[in-house]
């Protein structure tokens, strides 16, 4: 089908299912081949190193899927299901990590790996595997090549979390085009299908293996500048990468083992209570008791576990989910005031979760969209905007945690605040606190707390080539970009000597750059996509907000300042929202980037008296309101 020649599919890679979907002009659709699952569990056998090279042998073929997972009990050893928990994780916090099927061992730096048949495979590798079977079902179902990819994350993903996904991406052969966060997508999902035109405010209440994300955005359907279509603005995203049905699958099988007075003997029964308690809890969704059947130290053991005794259990864990909600509206600045809540992951299916959610919000949830496909179809949608076939909607999302550095004495100085809208810049000055000194060392850290040790460590910079001055005197620059990925990026130069300082990044966790460029270079036989659409895209979304800003500003203060002044800046705005206009009529690709930045940056200089007039003028009336 040369219509969709080089298509970007949308990837859903979830920690238990996984799915990949495509949007054209009749809309996102499921991809899959007729009569095959619509969801492909991300579950992988790996095949025995030792049997490699003996053709015809089923073990020398690794095996993705239902299959992988159909036999996980056969084959315990070599079988990776959940891989996505230990993705971008170190190995020391991963040790406690409830993956109990998982030989968790410590990779390269202190990075989790998995131990398979005495060889020791990455996660990162896991989750290729299934993104190589994602694409091998698109390329199929297209009838095309498929080459480049939107891939969901859990919104609460953090950096190191993030790279590792982009890592495996290209593991597999496949440009992630953009790293997108699940909730979103499914916002995006349900905007297309939305019926009301007017503002709403929506939850996007995510529950399904692994993870737990709510996130409230506002959609507006925008008619400003020309654009019309629906503006995806996200105010806030919370949510635990702890916390899912394989936790309520444990807690079953725990209880089943004390129910019958013996433990699983061995990997293999183990493999079998779990999805034996799995099919307990999926069943107690529909009906209100359930007989469970494993056989445990060689013998068949039974026991009855009602729907009652299953809300016990996971009441603590829904608890948990409330208290993000909780702090995602206040994040926001709503109280419980959310028009809408989407329904999305499988263990949304249970009654009890939904009753939780009805009370919570105190409005009736939203479940008319399949809570398994949405963030596939999401992830689509928003390949088609970045392939620049959709113009009717566009997505402000933010980054989900803070970052700092650390300073003095184990702490941590916020930097970018979370929550705050990608892609953004921030830069911070730096010192020496040593005559002659020639190296700075800078650790970034993410997280919410206050102390080095209660966050996450992202990188170790050590910036380079200081020119040797006293302690104190060079003013180091360093600047740190977030971008529309969420993922972070480090420039640093010293201003009295005008050089730039060489960053050298040092991932916590994962793999170097060095390493996964020479990783993508050995799968990967064509070369990096033209990342310009892309790019030029978040140009026009930030610009936009540029213009209405400074405009606002303007208005209110146009009587105070020169004429001249105000032309400059009425032209530079003029010509910002002419690159805008040609996005929008001729697509991204119709004009350069270089030119639209620039354009932008002129506008962003020429702005900075009239945000000045106003935030003055602002603070006169506030006085003259205080005094009178
Ligand atoms: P993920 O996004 O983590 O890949 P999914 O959204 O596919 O996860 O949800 C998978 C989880 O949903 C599993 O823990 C599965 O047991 C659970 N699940 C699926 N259907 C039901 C159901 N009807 N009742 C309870 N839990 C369910
Ligand atoms: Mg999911």
């Amino acid at each position: 089908m040369s219509d969709h020649a080089d298509p970007i599919v949308g990837i859903d890679l979830g920690t238990t299912n996984s799915l990949v979907a495509f949007c054209d002009a009749s809309g996102p659709r499921i991809l899959a081949a007729p009569g095959e699952e619509r969801m492909v569990p991300s579950v992988v056998r790996f095949a025995d190193p030792n049997s490699r090279g003996s053709v015809g042998d089923q073990s020398t073929r690794n095996v993705v899927g239902s299959a992988a997972r159909a036999e996980a009990g056969r084959y315990p050893l070599s079988t990776i299901a959940s891989g996505k928990r230990l993705m971008g994780r170190g190995f020391a916090e991963s040790v406690s990590e409830s993956a109990p099927l998982l030989k968790v061992v410590e990779g390269k730096r202190g990075g989790a790996a998995i131990e398979v048949l005495g060889a020791t495979v990455l996660p990162e590798e896991v989750a290729a595997e299934i993104l190589r079977a994602l694409a091998a079902r698109a390329q199929a179902a297209l009838g095309t090549s498929v080459k480049r990819a939107v891939v969901t994350v859990p919104a609460w993903f953090d950096d190191a979390q993030r790279t590792a996904t982009r890592n495996a991406a290209r593991l597999a052969g496949l440009e992630p085009v953009r790293i997108l966060n699940e909730p979103t997508a499914a916002a995006l999902a349900y905007g297309i299908g939305r019926e009301a035109r007017s503002a709403e405010t929506i939850a996007v209440y995510d529950f399904g293996g692994g993870t737990f994300d709510i996130s409230i955005l506002r959609i507006e359907a925008d008619e400003t500048l020309g654009f019309s279509g629906d503006l995806f603005q996200v105010l806030a995203v919370s949510g635990d990468t702890r916390l899912g049905g394989d936790d309520i699958d444990s807690m079953v099988a725990d209880w089943f083992a004390r129910e019958v007075g013996v433990e699983a003997s061995g990997p293999s029964e183990a493999a079998m209570l779990r999805l034996e308690s799995e099919r307990a809890k999926v069943a107690l969704s529909d009906v209100e008791v359930v007989r469970m059947r494993a056989t445990l130290a060689g013998r068949e053991r039974e026991a009855s576990l009602t729907r009652t005794q299953l809300e016990l259990f996971m009441a603590p864990l829904l608890g948990r989910t409330l208290v993000c909600c909780q702090r995602a509206l206040k994040d926001a600045g709503l109280g419980a005031a959310v028009d809408r809540v989407v329904l999305v992951g499988g263990s949304t299916r249970i009654p009890a979760v939904r009753a939780l959610v009805r009370h919570a919000f105190g409005i009736e949830p939203y479940c008319a969209l399949n809570p398994d496909e949405v963030v596939a179809m999401g992830a689509a949608i928003q390949a088609s905007v970045l392939e620049g076939r959709r113009h009717d909607m566009l997505l402000l999302d933010v980054v989900p945690l803070s970052l700092g550095i650390e300073t003095v004495g184990g702490a941590v100085a916020k930097m970018i605040m979370r929550n705050s809208m990608v892609p953004l810049r921030t830069t911070e000055m730096f010192s020496t606190s040593v005559d002659g000194q020639t190296r700075v060392s800078i650790h970034v850290l993410q997280g919410e707390r206050e102390l080095v040790a209660d966050c996450r460590s992202v990188a170790r910079f050590e910036l380079v080539g200081v020119p040797p001055m006293p302690a104190g005197i060079p003013q180091i620059e360093v600047e740190f970009l977030i971008d529309a990925n969420g993922v972070l990026n480090v420039n640093a130069h010293e201003l009295r000597s005008g050089r730039r300082a060489q960053v050298q990044t040092i991932p916590s966790f994962g793999l170097t750059s060095e390493e996964s460029d020479r990783m993508e270079r050995d799968a990967n036989e064509h070369a990096r996509e033209d990342m310009s659409a892309h790019r030029v895209i978040d140009l026009a979304v930030h610009s936009r907000l540029d213009i209405k800003w400074t405009g606002e500003a303007l208005q209110r203060v146009r009587s105070e300042l020169p004429n001249s002044l105000v032309a400059q800046v009425e032209a530079a705005m003029a010509q910002v929202a002419a690159f805008i206009e040609k996005v929008q009529q001729s697509g991204p690709l119709s004009v350069s980037g270089d030119e639209f930045l620039a354009a932008k940056n002129a506008l962003d200089t020429a702005a900075v008296p009239v945000h000045e007039a106003a935030v003055l003028s602002s603070l006169r009336a506030q006085m003259a309101k205080e005094t009178s």
